[in-house]
Formats: structure tokens, C-alpha cells, sequence
């Protein structure tokens, strides 16, 4: 038996482990399945997004940074068209002009005019640049040749950083350029003024790595190298984006494009987890979704799984006591038949006691009229009392055994037109004198004009008898010695009910059980006494009379259990 019961218990935890693992696993992998599908796609759409957001401010930026550099250019353009060397050749026409230009745009800082040689005959500026030779600078030498230069940053003879924009009018010996400086720190501002995120920031390098302005987060000043610049892509004229990781580890999202006819190469560049911090968002959401779907999966499986099994360690509870109630039904039924049986016995030596009876009475009688007794006799009044004992004990004999007989008729059913008049007082007989053992007093007020109703006498009786019983156990437990009560009232409730009370007052019932009283199986009783079976069982046969069944109760006062019945129709009362 306990092999049987831990190889039993094994089975069923591991069944448990099987299902709690099923009910895991199965939408666990939907979830990973749906969350790892949007993440991919959501991600890869919003790491293309940033990526393709940095291309387009870098492609803008080049646009606006080429675009000053056009219009400062064609600005000494303008000038060179109105004016020839002789007419411009005069301190008052540079410093008018330079004038003109700062009104242009503020970043001009000085202009200054040189002859073919490369001498620099004017000048209107803050510098003491009039008079020096600059035949041999880089920057003149490439005016010369091409008519038009802009320079990198350098720092030529007022040792400042600095760039210039140069342009050439004329050829040969009557050839003559006009120079202007462009604030650097202007240049700076307008090449930094890109706004991405929080950490985005734009810069120039040259051709050499050598910043032409300096970088917001610092590492690089202008006229120093940029030491990541080897590895930027080589020159062309397209947008590069690609992350890399500076000497510290941060990583970064770069975008560059090369300008100025590809000797200037522009750089902007984002802190990756600034550029995409959506995507990391996206990350924190999926992780999130993910944990709390798993841990609703996990804890819905626990809770389900563990109902599941409680539930089915019920049913096996209730299957058990099933089985155990059939066998007691069984062993009951053949009490019941045996009883029946010895009813059946028992009724002949009754018939014989009551004819004897009858005789003994007759021959009293007889020697009566003889006057061979008389009636004031001591021991003929003494005999008369133990033959009127006699008679009254047969009666409630042969009552019982009746009773038995007709209990033990249960299974043909027939209904028929009962009164309740007629039906309680015989079914009380049955437990009148355990009533009274009790010391319960048994009270009845039924109707004698109480309509009837249509059931089965035999499954009536067994209604009325579980109520006078379950009553009886009540009062027992709360009168053990005396005061106890049990009421049987019987009346018209209105023109279509009639309405049976049997109310006692004993213990009363818990108010949290009230509700189960009805159901199989609940019974408060000790095992081997109640089955719980009787009242289901009485709300069954009660229902199937048309009628209804009802509880009312009060904790230590006592119970009434209510029993509506229909009234018989009028031709079936005629019967
Ligand atoms: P059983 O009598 O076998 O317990 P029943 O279905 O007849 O089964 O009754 C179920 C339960 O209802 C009883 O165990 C008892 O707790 C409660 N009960 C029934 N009648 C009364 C009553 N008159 N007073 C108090 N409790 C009652």
C-alpha cells in the first residue's frame, strides 16, 4: 500500500513537472519568436534611420559650408570685376572695400592687395603686413597659377591661425590678387553649429588629417592631426558613414563627405549609444516585455499547474468517497431489505398476538355477562390495563412495521395524490419515540383542510424523515439532556403552494456552509455517521415533485428547512 502510494506520488509529480514544463516552454517560444522578430526589424529600421538622419545633416552641412565659401570668393570676385589695379591701388579704395565686404559677412578680417612680385601694396586689416614679399608663400604661387585659391589653416607672418581667400585679375606683368582672411573662430562657430543629439558635433580636417577647425569635445585643436584619420575612407565625393572607437573605447557614428573640391574633408560624428539611443530604447522595451512576459508565463503556469492538480487531487478525493458511499448504499439497501424482511416476519405473530388479543378480550367479556368476574376485580382491572397495553404496543408495531414495509417499496416509484395531513403524522410516528428517548418534544400543526400534492409516497417520506433526522442530530448536540424542540408545520402558502416547515433548535448551521448543505458529500457529521448524501438527495426528489427546498439558519438557535410544494390540480384533488 505505501509502494503503491509513492509509486503513485512519484507519477504525479511527474506529470506535474511535465505539464508545468509544457505550459511553460509552448508560449515561450511564440513570445521569443514575436519579440526577436519585431526587435530585429524594429532595430535594423531604426539603426537605418539614424545612420541615414546623419548622412542627410552631413550632406547639408557640406552644402552650407561649400556655399560660404562660394559666395566669400565671389564676393573678391566682385570687387576684382569693378576695379582695375591703378583705380584699386589706394589706401581709401581697400579700406572702402573692406568695408563693403564685412557688411557681406562678418567673417572677413582683412583685405589686402599685391602686385605681380607678390608685394603687398595694400592693406586694410589689423596687422603690419604692408610692404613684405610673399613671391614665395605656397598660397600666391597657386593664385598665380590657377586665379583663385583657398587656403588650409596656416600661420604666415602674423603667426595666428588663419586661412585666406585669394583671387588674381590680369596676366603676366600687370597681373594683381586680392586677399582676404577669414576669421577662423567665425568659420569655427559656423562648422560646429550642427546640433545632433547631445554628443553630435562637425569639424574640417585637410587632405593631411590636420583639423581646419577644432573639435567640440576637445582632443583635437585646429592645425593639429586628427589622430583617428587614417582610418577615415579615402577621398571621393560620397557620404561615408561607418562606427569607430577612439583611443578612450567610446564608440562613435561617423558621417564624412569630402568638400572644397576634395581637399577639405568634413566630419561629423555621434556618440553611438546618443545615436542610437532609440534603438537601446527599443532594446529596454523588448528586454522588459520579454522578462515580464516570461514571468507571467512562468507564474500563470505555476498557478494553473498547481490548481490543476488540486483539483484533480479533489475529484480523486471526491472518487474515493464516492466509492465508499456506494458501498455503504449498498450495505444500506440490504439493511433496508433485511428490515423489510423481518417487518414482513414480524407481522404474522403480530396478526396472531392481535387475533389472540382479541380472543383473551372476548372471553373477558364473556365472563363478564356470566358474572363469573366482576369488573371492580383488583386483578381483573390489572389484566384489562396489561391487555390495553397489549393492544396499544401492537398497533405501534404493526405502524412501524408498515412504515418499514412501505420504505422498503422505494424503487417503484408511483406518484400519486398525497396529503400532507394524512402523509407527516404517519412518518412522525417513526421517530416519535426516538423524539422522545431524546427528550425532544414533537410538535404539528398541519391543516387538515391542506390541499394534496402530487409525488411518490415512499420518496416523500424519505425527504420528511432525513429532515426529522438531520433535526434530531442538531438538537441532540445543542439539548444533549433536555429543551429540545422540533416544529412541523404544514399550510397554504398561496393559491398554488403549499408550504411544509420543519424547524428545530438546535445547533443551527455555520453561516459559510449554508450554501453547501444542498451539495453531495458535505456533511459535518463524523465519519461512519453522516454520508452528506441526504439532503442533495432530498433536493433531487423535492424538484422532481415541482417544488423547491430552502434553508434558513442561526449559529446555536436552530434551523428551518422550507419545502414548497405545488398544489395538485383541481381534477387530480377530485381523484
Ligand atoms: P448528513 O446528514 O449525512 O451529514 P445531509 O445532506 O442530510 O447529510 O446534511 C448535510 C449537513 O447539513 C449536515 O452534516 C449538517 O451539517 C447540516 N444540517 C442538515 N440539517 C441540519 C439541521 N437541522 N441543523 C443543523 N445542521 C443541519
Amino acid at each position: 500500500m505505501d509502494r503503491n502510494s509513492a509509486e503513485e506520488n512519484s507519477r504525479a509529480r511527474r506529470v506535474k513537472r511535465n505539464i508545468l514544463t509544457n505550459m511553460i516552454v509552448i508560449p515561450l517560444v511564440p513570445l521569443f519568436l514575436a519579440v526577436g522578430i519585431s526587435f530585429y526589424y524594429f532595430t535594423t529600421a531604426l539603426e537605418n534611420s539614424s545612420t541615414n538622419s546623419l548622412k542627410r545633416i552631413v550632406g547639408d552641412h557640406r552644402d552650407m559650408i561649400e556655399s560660404f565659401l562660394v559666395e566669400r570668393k565671389s564676393d573678391l570676385e566682385m570687387v576684382t570685376r569693378l576695379f582695375d589695379f591703378e583705380k584699386i591701388n589706394s589706401s581709401q579704395v581697400i579700406d572702402n572695400m573692406f568695408g563693403v565686404l564685412k557688411t557681406k559677412s562678418g567673417a572677413f578680417i582683412d583685405l589686402g592687395l599685391f602686385d605681380s612680385r607678390g608685394l603687398h601694396v595694400r592693406y586694410s586689416g589689423q596687422y603690419q603686413l604692408t610692404g613684405k614679399l610673399y613671391s614665395d608663400e605656397f598660397w600666391f604661387k597657386e593664385v598665380m597659377e590657377k586665379g583663385r585659391y583657398i587656403s588650409d589653416v596656416f600661420l604666415g607672418y602674423r603667426n595666428v591661425p588663419h586661412f585666406i581667400i585669394a583671387v588674381k585679375k590680369g596676366d603676366g606683368k600687370n597681373a594683381w590678387v586680392l586677399r582676404a582672411t577669414i576669421d577662423t573662430l567665425y568659420f569655427d562657430r559656423l562648422v560646429s553649429s550642427v546640433r545632433i543629439g547631445t554628443s553630435g558635433e562637425a569639424y574640417i580636417l585637410n587632405k593631411k588629417g590636420i583639423a581646419q577647425t577644432g573639435r567640440r569635445s576637445g582632443g583635437v585643436n585646429v592645425m593639429e592631426k586628427d589622430p583617428e584619420f587614417s582610418a577615415f575612407p579615402s577621398s571621393d565625393s560620397s557620404i561615408h558613414t561607418f562606427l569607430k572607437s577612439d583611443h578612450q573605447g567610446v564608440e562613435y557614428l561617423y558621417a564624412t563627405t569630402w568638400l572644397k573640391d576634395l581637399e577639405w574633408l568634413l566630419v561629423v560624428r555621434q556618440e553611438k549609444k546618443d545615436a542610437f539611443r532609440f534603438f537601446y530604447y527599443a532594446l529596454y522595451a523588448s528586454l522588459v516585455i520579454m522578462v515580464l512576459g516570461i514571468a507571467i508565463i512562468v507564474g500563470m503556469s505555476f498557478f494553473m499547474t498547481e490548481k490543476l492538480f488540486m483539483r484533480m487531487e479533489q475529484l480523486g478525493r471526491d472518487k474515493k468517497d464516492l466509492g465508499n458511499q456506494l458501498i455503504r448504499a449498498t450495505q444500506l439497501a440490504e439493511v433496508g431489505e433485511m428490515a423489510a424482511g423481518f417487518a414482513h416476519e414480524i407481522n404474522n405473530p403480530l396478526q396472531i398476538i392481535r387475533s389472540e388479543y382479541a380472543l383473551v378480550v372476548s372471553v373477558l367479556n364473556e365472563m363478564f355477562e356470566k358474572n363469573k368476574i366482576s369488573a371492580g376485580d383488583e386483578d381483573i382491572v390489572e389484566i384489562q390495563d396489561s391487555l390495553s397495553q397489549i393492544e396499544l404496543q401492537v398497533s405501534r408495531c404493526s405502524d412501524i412495521t408498515r412504515a418499514i414495509l412501505k420504505f422498503g417499496r422505494k424503487n417503484e416509484t408511483r406518484v400519486q395524490l398525497l396529503y400532507p395531513a394524512a402523509e407527516i403524522p404517519e412518518i412522525l410516528k417513526m421517530i416519535e419515540q426516538k423524539a422522545s428517548v431524546e427528550g425532544i418534544a414533537v410538535f404539528q400543526r398541519i391543516s387538515e383542510d391542506l390541499p394534496g400534492f402530487m409525488g411518490d409516497a415512499s420518496q416523500f417520506q424519505q425527504v420528511m424523515l432525513n429532515l426529522f433526522n438531520n433535526a434530531i442530530d442538531a438538537v441532540m448536540e445543542q439539548h444533549p439532556d433536555a429543551g429540545g424542540r422540533l416544529d412541523i408545520q404544514a399550510q397554504l402558502k398561496d393559491e398554488k403552494w403549499i408550504e411544509i416547515r420543519v424547524t428545530d433548535n438546535g445547533a443551527g448551521i455555520q453561516p459559510e456552509n449554508i450554501e453547501k448543505v444542498f451539495s453531495p458529500f458535505f456533511t459535518t457529521k463524523p465519519v461512519g455517521k453522516g454520508t452528506g448524501l441526504g439532503l442533495s438527495v432530498c433536493y433531487g426528489i423535492i424538484e422532481n415533485f415541482g417544488g423547491t427546498m430552502d434553508v434558513t439558519s442561526r449559529e446555536n438557535e436552530g434551523t428551518t428547512f422550507i419545502v414548497t410544494l405545488p398544489k395538485a390540480e383541481e381534477k387530480e384533488q377530485d381523484q
